[in-house]
């Protein structure tokens, strides 16, 4: 069954980036270094800043990025102070490398997802965008993840590059025995925003032809479809999440933001200050989340509005939803 998943009032979703390093070089990477500094978190601070977003009244979940998450040496112990602090869930993204056996250092009672990333499904497509070598890493690293016992999800990032071979996913999806399968769309940030005339992003009516129609088709394998809405109709209500939902994007440089597409600016409205998280003096994010165009998303017009249209008379043709806004297909299996 399809339905919109509104932004939880109820759970907090901590987007922890414990280190920025990472040995890919993917060609659309959103990781900001001039933004978010380059160091490893200590795992105390890692502990530290887990014990701030672990709520006690609410349900708190957590999934550790990087970079390559794997490449921290104690990811082990995070995932284990995660679990041992009430979290509900934990979800480690990976690019499939699975760097310091973390496969034998982890139980699969500890941790929800694996959720691994492929940009194509072939090899041709998917080591031109993530780099040689990249996709038969990532498939030799599922199905060791699924021998082991552990439930995994694939993100596949579509981009004007890949879209032709996302209908390709759906029989290696179920020969791998993936279990959610995320569609992305691709954000005009980090390296994307700096190949700004590569033109990555599909156009509003092949998203709509496309995506829609291939993941009803890939839920009917037994595979929960999770999809951004990214486009609504100008009668659709638009909220922004960080007006009305609690999700935090964590860097290693203490920043902490509340929407993702802020990600590439100094615009943060929270920072990780000895272990506490303070305000950040205005004008920061907050400012733009308060306020309301036509158009929906603010962050999108500022930063990416090749994706808008307007009617002779000025008026958007569509508003762009929140970028964390998704539609879910649950399988009936799942
Ligand atoms: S695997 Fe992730 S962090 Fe590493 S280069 Fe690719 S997109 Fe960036
Ligand atoms: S993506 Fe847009 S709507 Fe969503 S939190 Fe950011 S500014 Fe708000």
């Amino acid at each position: 069954m399809k339905k919109t998943v509104a932004f939880s009032k109820n759970a907090v979703n901590v987007f922890f980036h414990i280190l920025t390093r990472c040995n890919l070089k993917c060609s659309h990477c959103y990781i900001n270094k001039k933004e978010h500094g380059e160091n490893t978190l200590p795992i105390d601070t890692i502990e530290a800043w887990l014990e701030v977003f672990a709520s006690k009244k609410r349900e708190a979940n957590v999934i550790f990025l990087g970079g390559e998450p794997t490449l921290h040496p104690d990811l082990p112990k995070a995932i284990k102070k995660a679990k041992s602090i009430g979290y509900s869930s934990i979800t480690v993204d990976t690019n499939g490398y699975l760097f310091h056996d973390i496969l034998s250092k982890v139980d699969p009672d500890d941790i929800d997802y694996f959720s691994f990333s492929l940009d194509g499904a072939t090899r041709k497509t998917n080591d031109t965008i993530r780099g040689k070598g990249s996709y038969d890493t990532c498939i030799a690293g599922i199905r060791k993840t699924v021998l082991r016992g552990f439930t995994t999800s694939l993100i596949y990032t579509v981009s004007t590059k890949n879209i032709h071979e996302l209908e390709m996913v759906a029989p290696l999806l179920k020969d791998l025995g993936i279990h959610r399968f995320f569609i992305q769309v691709i954000g005009i940030r980090g390296k994307s925003a700096e190949n700004r005339q590569e033109n990555l992003q599909v156009s509003r009516i092949q998203w709509l032809k496309t995506i829609p129609e291939i993941a009803q088709k890939i839920s009917r394998l037994g595979i929960t479809v999770i999809y951004p809405k990214v486009f609504l109709n100008p009668d659709e209500p638009f909220e922004c999440a960080g007006l009305v939902a609690e999700n935090y994007f964590i860097f290693p440089n203490g920043r902490v933001y509340r929407c993702p597409l802020c990600e590439d600016f100094p615009l943060h409205s929270l920072r990780l200050k000895d272990d506490v998280l303070v305000d950040t003096p205005r004008i920061n994010e907050n400012d733009l989340f308060a306020l309301h165009i036509p158009e929906g998303c603010v962050m999108n017009r500022l930063v990416q509005p090749e994706n808008l249209s307007y009617n002779s008379d000025g008026t958007p043709k569509y508003k762009i939803a929140c970028c964390l806004l998704k539609e879910q297909i649950r399988s009936k299996e799942s």
